[in-house]
């Protein structure tokens, strides 16, 4: 058996092969694993579950609770759909993971994550996402109606896919020091995460311990995933 992780998929009415990817993945190989950890962005954005009438999102809903039926799915948060709650959970049957999730891999300790915690260098990014990570800026837009609220998160993207253009690449990464730090934290020797879009796998030295980070990719162009299994981890194409 083995346990599946993806991250950033990002799924948009617009982008209808992302959407069957990921129908084929919930069908196929996700059932016949022993768990599916989708580690943040599994939505372009998400304004709240009062959206889950949405024919898009009910149809993306209706995938992840048949398979849920069968196997667990675990989902934790990552910057664009942060707004995911208890609503989502109950309709989906996935259940919302915390960021970091520490979990056993086949004897490995490996700690999961969204990514962007670990953008450290980025420090226009870490004021805005502490900003709107606190309860109060996340009741407050809340209370604003749903095609307001849209309309806010799209003027952000636009905002925020501007800023990109001009910050530095390296700046855009997570934070050597910082991962090594968060390995130390939690005990080594092992990080998946996301967000990024930069999939790779690195090799760190913490400590005098060989630890490694599995860096997941989007699924902009073409799906995929890691599968992790007693032997090792590889990363599969959809
Ligand atoms: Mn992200």
């Amino acid at each position: 058996m083995a346990v599946l992780f993806t991250s950033d998929l990002h799924l948009a009415a617009p982008r209808p092969k992302s959407n069957e990817q990921f129908f084929a993945l919930l069908a196929g190989p996700a059932r016949e694993a022993d768990a599916l950890y989708v580690l943040g962005d599994l939505f372009e954005y998400w304004a709240g579950d009062d959206d889950l009438a949405d024919p898009f999102n009910t149809g993306i809903v209706a995938a992840l609770r048949a398979c849920a039926a069968v196997k667990p799915i675990f989902i934790m948060h990552g910057n664009r759909d942060f707004l995911l709650g208890e609503r989502f959970a109950a309709a989906s049957g996935a259940r919302l993971i915390s960021d970091p999730t520490r979990i056993d891999l086949y004897g490995v300790s490996t700690l999961l994550l969204h990514g962007d915690t670990q953008c450290t260098d980025d420090a226009d990014y870490q004021k805005f996402r502490a900003e709107v990570r606190s309860p109060a800026w996340i009741e407050a837009f809340l209370a604003t109606p749903l095609a307001e609220r849209k309309a806010r998160i799209e003027a952000l993207r636009a905002q925020s896919e501007a800023e990109k253009q001009r910050k530095p690449l390296r700046i855009m990464d997570v934070n050597r020091l910082a991962v090594e730090a968060l390995l130390r934290e939690h005990g080594y020797p092992r990080l998946i995460h996301g967000h990024t879009h930069r999939p790779a796998t690195h090799e760190h030295r913490v400590d005098g311990r060989r630890c490694e980070r599995w860096v997941l990719g989007d699924w902009y162009g073409s799906g995929s995933y890691l599968r992790c299994d007693a032997s090792g981890i590889i990363s599969v194409a959809l």
